[in-house]
């Protein structure tokens, strides 16, 4: 998946969550930002963008990466894709 990438820091007992954005299949619908405003931005391009390593929890980051109406991001956890 192409796109801007950043990575979470472990959490307890868990491994690195690592957040990617396809720029291609984004269309700025803009619903990762308003679900995770501390997480993903909207660019001058209107394509969702990410801003920060730790704003939002885990939970707030899967739930914004599954609301996307174009799958256009992945989360994924020591290999294992989540979302
Ligand atoms: S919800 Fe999906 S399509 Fe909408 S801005 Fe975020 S990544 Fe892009």
């Amino acid at each position: 998946m192409a796109g801007s990438r950043v990575t979470f820091p472990p959490m307890a007992g868990s491994e690195t969550l690592e957040i990617a954005i396809d720029r291609a299949a984004c269309r700025g619908a803009g619903e990762c930002v308003f679900r995770a405003e501390r997480t993903f931005v909207l660019d001058d391009e209107d394509c969702a963008k990410l801003i920060s390593a730790d704003g939002d929890s885990e939970e707030v980051v899967l739930a914004a990466a599954r609301a996307c109406p174009n799958f256009a991001i992945a989360v994924s956890r020591g290999g294992v894709r989540l979302v």
